[in-house]
């Protein structure tokens, strides 16, 4: 860690931009004015745009390994594939938190929350493994260990059938041992890495689990997150499961909180959304994965209109199949045109920004640290090159990094004071290694087998009311 002086640098104020500026000491933005006596290593920030890091605000990074790969195919049923498919080892686990980590960076995010699923037995390995790769890039993480106490098959609502289901492995007190296990050995805030309580979905758990997790995170002050209504088949089963919706589930139990980030949200009434507001919950938008799975276009701009923060995730990306950044906050930006028709109510490509970067730094707690160009703040920032062939001719630099197709514009990312990406390129990785590893670990393939999808699929059919 060192300091800087960003020279000449356009930055955001009000409707406009200004010339300014930038010095970062130590972790934090020392100062932001129009002429600054140098310190530390001089950048030239002319033609240059400087914002506030991204917040990658849900992702499953070990699904790496299976982008590309599953069919158009409901959740429920994508479920099933993706779990069929074999276990990542650690080591793979840390390659792809690496590729996750790479991506997001290198489209202007400055922090990731890896919803990260465990490899049965090697459960702290995983979580070892992914911690190491954030560590070793550099990025400010959230690894929230995808935790359930019910398997698969018992996501499906069952229309009055009666079904039987295979034991999950872990059981609420395994859960909670290993939870309690990875605060105590892997959260390290001031570090920037942080493990946060982060139950798979009502789904998926018992009432007792998710209240576990209210209680530990509450005793160490860790943010929650969880999937909340992503499909149709989801709403169904909470009013099984429940006899009320899974939003009002979460509030009873005492999940919802404005420490609590809540993915997708795709299937909530209005009566949903009044509770998301009372509670301070945060919403993560993924626009990609919710096309891409047929669950839904989630009522964004209700939420914004009743005052919920919302914010945006690229999802695993065996969903998107990218962790592209901007890709997620172009089409969450203007998705929503197609929903409501009073164009007021629509989302400018500066919201989009702010929802993306002080919307995810409030999701995680931590709106007073990051988030906005604020001296005091820990320098958590993107450095945007705005003579790139992408982003010309010169029209409004937001505007166009928002709804253009901006390719490899990212020249510099600070986080928490570290020059991770420099002149474009990783500065603490080794990218040629990186692809190297993920080439020589992996093999075309183009046909899969899924026992698991096709178990599911009847039933999945025959409640949902689809022909056999
Ligand atoms: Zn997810």
């Amino acid at each position: 860690m060192g300091s800087y002086t960003i020279q000449q640098v356009l930055i955001p104020v009000g409707q406009g931009y200004e010339t300014v500026d930038v010095q970062i000491e130590g972790d934090a933005i020392a100062a932001i004015a129009p002429h600054l006596e140098p310190i530390g290593t001089v950048i030239d920030g002319r033609n240059k745009l400087l914002l506030p890091g991204f917040v990658n605000a849900h992702t499953h990074s070990s699904e790496l390994w299976q982008r590309g790969s599953i069919a158009p195919l409901p959740l429920e049923l994508w479920l099933g594939e993706l779990c069929d498919f074999p276990l990542p080892d650690p080591e793979q686990v840390y390659l792809s938190a690496l590729g996750t980590a790479v991506e997001t960076l290198l489209s202007g995010g400055t922090t990731v929350v890896d919803h990260l699923t465990l490899i049965p037995g090697q459960e702290k390995e995983t979580v070892a493994a992914a911690v190491r790769g954030y560590q070793e890039v550099g990025i400010r993480a959230f690894v929230g260990p995808l935790i359930q106490d019910q398997s698969l098959t018992t996501s499906l609502p069952t229309g009055g059938e009666q079904r039987t289901h295979v034991p999950h492995y872990m059981s609420l007190q395994d859960n909670l041992d290993l939870m309690a296990d990875l605060v105590a050995n892997f959260h390290r805030p001031e570090a920037g890495m942080n493990i946060m309580l982060a139950p798979t979905g009502p789904q998926l758990c018992s009432n007792a689990l998710l209240t576990g997790c209210v209680e530990l995170s509450d005793r160490h002050s860790l943010c929650r997150h969880t999937h909340l209504l992503e499909s149709k088949a989801q709403q169904m089963l909470a009013y099984e499961k429940y006899g009320c919706s899974a939003a009002e589930q979460l509030q009873r139990l005492g999940f919802l909180g404005d420490r609590t980030s809540l993915a997708h949200c795709v299937w909530l009434d209005d009566a949903d959304i009044a509770i998301l507001a009372a509670t301070h919950s945060t919403v993560v938008h993924n626009p990609l994965s919710n096309l891409r799975l047929g669950s839904g276009i989630a009522p964004i701009l209700k939420y914004r209109q009743a005052g919920v923060n919302v914010t945006f995730g690229c999802d695993g990306s065996a969903s998107n199949d990218s962790q592209d950044v901007l890709e997620a906050i172009k089409l969450g930006c203007i998705l929503h045109n197609t929903t409501d028709f009073d164009y007021r109510h629509w989302i400018t490509p500066k919201d989009a920004i702010q929802m993306a970067s002080l919307g995810g730094a409030t999701g995680l707690n931590l709106a007073d640290q990051i988030g906005s160009l604020t001296v005091g703040k820990k320098a958590d920032l993107a450095l945007y090159s705005l003579t790139n062939l992408s982003l010309l001719p010169r029209t409004d630099p937001i505007g166009l990094l928002v709804l253009g197709r901006p390719t490899q514009v990212v020249d510099s990312v600070w986080v928490n004071g570290r020059l991770v990406v420099q002149q474009g390129e990783m500065a603490t990785l080794d990218v040629a290694t990186l692809r190297q590893e993920l080439f020589e670990r992996s093999q075309w393939d183009g046909t899969r087998h899924s026992p698991l999808r096709q178990e599911m699929e009847a039933p999945y059919r025959r409640v949902m009311g689809l022909p056999a």
